[in-house]
């Protein structure tokens, strides 16, 4: 049974890493998908080619979450392109790791820009259209860094932190709308994001993990794919953990 037939989904930071995961879970459901990237248009067009097989409508739009006039643009291109927006899935996300002696102001207003200001950015550019259709899903992903915290991470841990407290909010101010906003936090998943730490580290994470292996982008998605769906009609204010036990 495909759960996503004719819905029309926004990803953010989509060419690569969970956000491709989730595109291609969701578009094998039917959906339709308009997805951002920042820079690599090779690895947008190579998605795009990838998604021909599940016969949806796919479009990639260069757009930097971080800003609210591109936000605004892509959302109403979207609109244009689709006609209407049902579900939106706030990806997009940076790391600049340091401990907080070595975090340079730059480092921290960057990190809270593009992961959380994003979020902001995308949910005012498309409240508009899901007031009007009385319907919408709103998934942003978070990090378990944001629930736990962690040494060297104190930008990203506060922007992902901060994710949890906006998505809580917009839930109860949409929610009589039939606006749903949920968050998906993943714990260690093995992308590019996670390429740049070494195997030290990465064994020491796995270590840690109850089920004793990394997570994949397909692991995320498929959380993604309930969330969007009318099977999680009625969860919204949540925030789930997709971590292999490790928060347990
Ligand atoms: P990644 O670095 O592989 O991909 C990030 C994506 O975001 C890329 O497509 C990139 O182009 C895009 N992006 C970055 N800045 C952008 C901007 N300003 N505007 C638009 N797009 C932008 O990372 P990933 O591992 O796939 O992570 C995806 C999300 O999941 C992030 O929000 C990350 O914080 C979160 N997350 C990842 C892990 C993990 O272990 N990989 C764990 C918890 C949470």
């Amino acid at each position: 049974m495909k759960l996503l037939e004719n819905k029309t989904v926004i990803i953010t930071g989509a060419s690569r890493g969970i956000g491709k995961g989730i595109a291609l879970v969701l578009a094998s459901h039917g959906a339709n998908i308009a997805f951002t990237y920042s820079k690599s248009v090779d690895s947008a067009n190579d998605l795009i080619k990838e998604m021909s097989k599940f016969d949806v409508n796919c479009k990639a739009y260069q757009s930097d979450a971080a800003s609210f006039e591109d936000s605004q643009k892509f959302v109403d291109q979207v609109i244009e392109d689709f006609g209407t927006i049902d579900v939106l899935i706030n990806n997009a996300g940076i790391t600049k790791d340091n401990l907080l002696m070595r975090m340079n102001e730059d480092d921290f207003d960057k990190v809270i820009e593009v992961n959380l200001k994003s979020v902001f950015n995308m949910v005012k550019a498309t409240q508009r259209t899901f007031l009007k259709n009385r319907s919408g899903s709103i998934i942003n992903i978070s990090s378990i860094v944001g629930i736990k915290g962690n040494a060297g991470q104190s930008n990203y841990a506060a922007s992902k932190a901060g994710i949890i407290g906006f998505s809580k909010s917009i839930a109860l101010e949409l929610g009589s709308r039939n606006i749903r906003s949920n968050v998906v936090a993943p714990g260690f998943i093995q992308t590019e994001m996670t390429d740049k730490l070494n195997q030290e580290v990465v064994n020491q994470w796995i270590s840690g993990i109850p089920l004793k292996r990394g997570g994949t982008p397909t692991d995320v998605a498929n959380l993604c794919l309930f969330l969007s769906s009318d099977l999680s009609s009625f969860i919204t204010g949540q925030v789930i953990n997709v971590d292999g036990g490790m928060l347990t």
